[in-house]
């Protein structure tokens, strides 16, 4: 089974990945926790690419050139071989992320993400958890967190807010595999809707 999480910077996604992969572990199954972008050691080298340093580096176009190129090694390199060996894949962002990300807050570009995704990924999680949440409340815990990758979380209030709307409709776009939950409650309630959200789809 192939999990993906999806949200807004802050909204504690990154937590509960790995609280789930704990969680499903615990439960006897093999899981390979990872995350976008990066999860390979050529898409950890893009990934420092496009996070790190001048934002202004690369264009739009280029950008959703190097994520796709991220994704594809990861696809190529963790994703699929874990799956074939029967282990459960929790990853931390996937292809929805640069449909949000790359694909709205530079102008509009999800056609063109759209269009790299069908060509050289073609592939979409079975299971989608978005972790939703208010984007002021959001943007304070990012904000609140040290780290060198601020890039993207210096955008502020106005695109997290377009982003939330964005994963939302996208909830709709693909509803069946996607999964709302309320991330603003306490980091136990929303790792145990996790958790059974994770064991329906396992059941399925
Ligand atoms: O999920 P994580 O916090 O590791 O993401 C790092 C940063 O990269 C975030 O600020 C996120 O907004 C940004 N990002 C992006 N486009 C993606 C994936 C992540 O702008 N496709």
């Amino acid at each position: 089974l192939f999990i993906s999480f999806e949200g807004i910077d802050g909204s504690g996604k990154s937590t509960q990945c790995r609280r789930l992969a704990a969680a499903l572990e615990a439960k006897g199954h093999e899981v390979v926790l990872t995350r976008e972008p990066g999860g390979s050691a050529g898409a950890e080298e893009i990934r420092a690419l496009v996070l790190q340093g001048d934002p202004d580096r690369w264009s739009a176009e280029t950008e959703i050139l190097l994520f796709t190129a991220a994704r594809r090694d990861h696809l190529e390199r963790t994703i699929l071989p874990a799956l074939a060996a029967g282990k459960v894949v929790v990853c931390d962002r996937f292809a929805d992320s640069t449909r949000m990300y790359q694909g709205l807050s530079r102008g509009d570009l999800r056609g063109t993400v759209d269009q790299l995704h069908s060509l050289m990924i073609g592939r979409e999680p079975d299971l989608t958890v978005l972790i939703d949440m208010d984007p002021e409340e959001g943007l304070s815990r990012a904000l609140s967190r040290q780290g060198v990758e601020e890039r993207f979380e210096s955008f502020g209030a106005d695109l997290q807010k377009q982003m939330r709307a964005g994963f939302l409709s996208l909830a709709e776009e693909f509803a069946d595999r996607f999964r709302i939950i309320d991330g603003a409650r306490d980091m136990d309630a929303v790792a145990a809707d996790v958790l059974a959200t994770a064991e329906a789809a396992l059941a399925e």
